[in-house]
């Protein structure tokens, strides 16, 4: 019988090298040669999970099928793999320290006075293992974030110190990412801050295996000899990661770099077949030849954050590679919205609105919706997005004056969104709105139905409001119509304007589950109407 490898992914010198990247494309060529693999991200916060922090903090809230709110960093893993994630996928120090203390209070301890070691890095470990031996994986990727030295990571790494010398050598490997700035004055690439980080990691008794090197220029033989060197690794296992132009790129060039043979030497693994990369490099030439421009303005109220809706972002990339074009996606700001909304969108082939929480900006997102209903351009609205849709269509074409969200405003006349009725008895916020996936019925004559060709669906959800049934009939008299229900609970998913080209609204996040080799089909419809907008 097979056993699970652990391969463990540290980070030093800073914050933001694209641990997660790393990651998804070593995971990526390991996929490509026959492995099954997944990725877990070890998160040193306190949060339970990132479902209500601020986007602000950690960007985007990504949310696996079976309803876990996660690091952004899972949506890459899915995007590279093509392979769901889960709860077990995404782990905090809130959630080590919560079932620690559950236990405690059961008296589980015997007696014990419970602590950092071993209490707590026991159940990091347990979590890492689990993944493997539960879902029988070949290799588990453990992406340990923050950065080593940072106070909050310690316990982590020392689990790993534990896992390493428990599992041995040919059973687990740490991989340690870092940065080789370039100086411009002196003209040199600097390998101390890697010396420094790589001692860092020693002092806490862990050696790695193998170093990638973040740079912005080609890296020597000297310079890779001198890391070697000083590190106490092999030549061969100083891996270059130079910037590259897209992060789809990275899987390529860490094949060029041998990453992943390096790995399977290091874990005694056999090589198997070579990494064809087939799909992933026909997306990338795609992209390359691709130079028509298609304008999306896209909404919301993060516009100098883009990490906030990393998502939508990477679904317009997978989009507009499968349909040969370049998409522009310039953030609007909903809150500057006004009376300028002719100045701010006509330029645009497509407008989104984003999804969002609470009143802030959400006037400027209604006068977005009513300039692309108006305009017959494409419009995608997500989430609140589709809310805003609800909203405007009730105030602009059913003379239902201020109608609203009771998000927005708790007694409105005229309530077309309203909270759903399971959650008007839940009081705490964290990880208690409808998540995850939900299947969903697609009517005949509908966009939805063109764009998925298939009449039942699956989609993940993160929200508490509705559109309100009260009013459905109202809305398909007059031309909004619900082209996507869902067959259990008659909640609408979907809504769409008869007479318009093409303007849609969804209640679930179709940008979860875009990915390279699988584009989602609701962008890539709305980008199809968005050039034949351009173009007509
Ligand atoms: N705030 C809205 C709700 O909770 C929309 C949420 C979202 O856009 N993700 O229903």
């Amino acid at each position: 019988m097979s056993v699970t490898k652990y391969i463990f992914v540290t980070g030093g010198v800073t914050s933001s090298l694209g641990k997660g990247i790393i990651s998804s494309s070593l995971a990526k060529l390991l996929q490509a040669r026959g492995y099954s693999v997944t990725i877990q991200k070890l998160d040193p916060y306190i949060n339970i999970d990132p479902g209500t922090l601020n986007p602000y903090e950690h960007g985007e809230c990504y949310v696996t099928e079976d309803g876990a709110e996660t690091d952004l960093d899972l949506g890459h893993y899915e995007r590279f793999l093509n392979v769901p994630t889960s709860q077990a996928n995404n782990v905090t120090t809130g959630k080590i320290y919560q079932s620690v203390i559950n236990k405690e209070r059961k008296g589980d301890y015997l007696g014990k006075t419970v602590q950092i070691i071993p209490h707590i890095t026991d159940e990091i470990k347990y979590r890492i293992k689990s993944l493997g031996s539960k879902y029988k994986y070949d290799v588990v990727i453990t992406e340990i974030g923050g950065t080593v030295g940072d106070i909050e990571s310690l316990p982590y790494i020392e689990a790993v110190r534990q896992l390493k010398w428990e599992l041995g050598n040919k059973n687990s490997i740490v991989i340690h990412l870092t940065l080789v700035p370039y100086l411009s004055a002196s003209k040199e690439l600097k390998t101390k801050p890697t010396q420094h980080s790589v001692k860092l990691l020693l002092e806490n008794g862990v050696q790695p295996d193998i170093l990638v090197l973040r740079t912005e220029k080609t890296l020597s033989t000297e310079i890779r000899s001198k890391v070697a060197r000083f590190c106490n690794v092999n030549i061969n296992s100083v891996i270059e990661s130079i910037d590259a132009s897209t992060i789809y790129e990275v899987p390529i060039l860490m094949q060029k770099e041998k990453l992943d043979i390096r790995v399977l030497d290091k874990l005694d693994l056999d090589l198997k077949q070579e990494p064809k990369l087939v799909q992933w490099k026909i997306f990338l030439e795609k992209r390359k030849k691709s130079h028509e421009e298609i304008k999306i303005g896209l909404v919301g109220k993060y516009i100098e954050l883009p990490d906030a809706y990393k998502s939508i972002i990477e679904s317009f990339v997978h989009a507009g590679a499968y349909n040969e074009v370049v998409i522009k996606l310039e953030m609007i700001d909903a809150e500057k919205m006004s009376n300028n909304t002719k100045d701010k969108l006509e330029n645009f082939h497509g407008i989104i609105v984003a999804p969002g929480f609470g009143h802030r900006g959400i006037e400027g997102k209604i006068k977005a919706v009513q300039f692309a209903r108006e305009n017959k351009i494409p419009f995608l609205g997500i989430c609140l997005g589709m809310q805003c849709a609800v909203i405007e269509f009730g105030r602009n074409m059913l003379n239902l004056n201020d109608a609203n969200s009771t998000e927005m405003h708790r007694s409105t006349p005229f309530p077309v969104i309203d909270l759903m009725e399971e959650q008007k008895s839940i009081t705490d916020l964290g990880g208690t709105m409808r998540l995850g996936s939900y299947p969903c019925e697609l009517q005949e004559n509908s966009h939805a139905l063109a764009a998925y060709e298939k009449k039942s669906i699956n989609e993940r959800h993160r929200h508490r409001y509705e559109f309100n049934n009260a009013y459905l009939d109202l809305y398909q008299k007059n031309g909004m119509v619900a082209t996507g229900i869902n067959p259990a609970t008659n909640l609408v998913e979907i809504i769409e304007l008869k007479d318009h080209p093409w303007f849609m609204g969804v209640q679930f996040h179709p940008e979860y589950k875009s990915t390279v080799v699988n584009p989602h089909p609701i962008f890539s419809a709305f980008t199809k109407a968005a050039k034949k907008h351009k173009n007509k």
